[in-house]
């Protein structure tokens, strides 16, 4: 029997929220519709989800001794990580010792680096991947290279949002590629993937989520990416049956390897009549924004829907939507965003604010969603409302 108490109070459920970004904040606020505590964690101040949760902490997640303090301190029913430099190795010993993990401490664990989960897939599930090859060193880069012949992408094994990526096209690309590399990389410098250019028609999330009734799939998600950073998404990607057969099929696979109760982001390349595995994700992903709009149950309402062990007996899809992210420039902490009346003024748009307090370089601030008769309307619903988007970056410190 799935049980729920009194929240704050002894009998109450507590969430411990790794990552406190704009994913993170959406799944605290599907958390607190079921009554669930929520104490969301990150590295700096006022990050999203905190400014919805009832308590945070500022802390390195990557610090594995004060993540094993604040989970002892707090003892959360569940441990849900949104970003993936995480203590893993902390999260394993604490699953061993009773504690959830969401969806698994194993699937932090192989996610956390494109090397765990690439091995898995492509070594042990058998599933098809880009061809690729692993570096440390600028030799070790050079023979991958050569190995996988170009074009070729080149990613930081800790990396996200396209940082320290890049393609190699011919020889005069490579040492660039391995610079970028190596100043991109979460963890500074480190271990590269070599991976072969996949020239793919295009590429679909494909939202899975493990729930106590089984596995069930969302409508596929087109996306589209700038610098290996997400701009737009639009559900459904038009898809022929067979080729959503196949992502399927993958998709399960991937996510039955895992384990667990959860929503998974799984990232696929689709050439022809073939599916390529790239990525997952063991939680909401970002081109999923657009299931905001899109679904009765968005993929956050999803994810807490199966983390806390309830029934998922259908999602119903409202009809072809489109996001877009509102990606802003600058050394900031004040952004201040204008026209919103009429940004917002056409039937079935929304726009979310994620409330982050500062910019330095480039920074996803915001998206805007829509929903329209087709995909193609609705992305063009979300670019005139971009248009109409006014972003006026200040000066530190300016006033209003
Ligand atoms: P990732 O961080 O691995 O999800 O990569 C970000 C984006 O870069 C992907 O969504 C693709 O658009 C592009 N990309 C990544 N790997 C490859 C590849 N092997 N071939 C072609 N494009 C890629």
């Amino acid at each position: 029997m799935v049980k729920i108490g009194t929240t704050l109070s002894p009998v109450g459920k507590k969430a411990l929220l790794c990552g406190s970004g704009e994913l993170g904040k959406e799944v605290a606020i599907e958390l607190q519709r079921y009554g669930v505590q929520v104490v969301a964690l990150d590295r700096y101040e006022n990050a999203p989800a905190m400014q919805v949760a009832h308590k945070s902490y500022v802390v390195s997640m990557l610090d594995g001794a004060r993540l094993r303090a604040i989970i002892e301190a707090e003892k959360p029913d569940y441990i849900i990580p949104e970003i993936e430099a995480i203590a893993t190795d902390t999260l394993l010993e604490l699953e061993a010792e009773g504690y959830h993990v969401v969806p698994t401490a194993k699937a932090t664990k192989l996610t956390m680096n494109r090397e765990g989960i690439r091995r898995l897939v492509a070594e042990e599930l058998g599933l098809p991947t880009s061809p690729y090859r692993f570096a440390s060193t600028r030799e070790e880069f050079a023979e991958a290279i050569e190995a996988i012949g170009m074009p070729c992408v080149v990613k930081p094994i800790m990396s996200s949002s396209g940082h320290g990526q890049s393609v190699v096209r011919s020889a005069a690309d490579i040492d660039r590629a391995w610079e970028n590399s190596q100043s991109g990389g979460r963890a500074g410098a480190g271990r590269v993937i070599v991976e072969g250019f996949v020239d793919f028609d295009y590429e679909i999330t494909l939202l899975t989520v493990r729930h106590c009734g089984g596995t069930s799939f969302v409508e596929p998600i087109g996306h589209y990416q700038q610098d290996g950073d997400y701009r737009e998404s639009w559900q459904p990607q038009p898809m022929t049956p067979s080729v959503r057969e196949q992502a399927e099929a993958i998709a399960r696979r991937v996510t039955d390897a895992l384990g667990g109760w959860g929503l998974f982001g799984v990232e696929l390349f689709i050439k022809g009549d073939k599916v390529i595995f790239s990525e997952v994700s063991p939680r909401p992903h970002d081109t999923g924004m657009v299931t905001m709009i899109s679904q009765d149950l968005s993929e956050f309402a999803l994810h807490v829907r199966a983390i806390l062990g309830l029934p998922i007996p259908n999602i119903a899809f409202h009809g072809p939507s489109a996001s877009r992210a509102v990606v802003v420039e600058g050394d900031t902490d004040r952004v201040v965003f204008g026209n919103l009346e009429n940004v917002l003024s056409e039937p079935d748009t929304q726009m979310r604010i994620f409330g982050k307090p500062e910019v330095q370089g480039h920074r996803r601030l915001a998206v805007l969603l829509a929903r329209a008769a087709t995909v193609e309307e609705a992305r063009e619903k979300t670019g005139r409302a971009y248009a109409k988007l006014q972003i006026d970056v200040l000066d530190r410190g300016a006033e209003k």
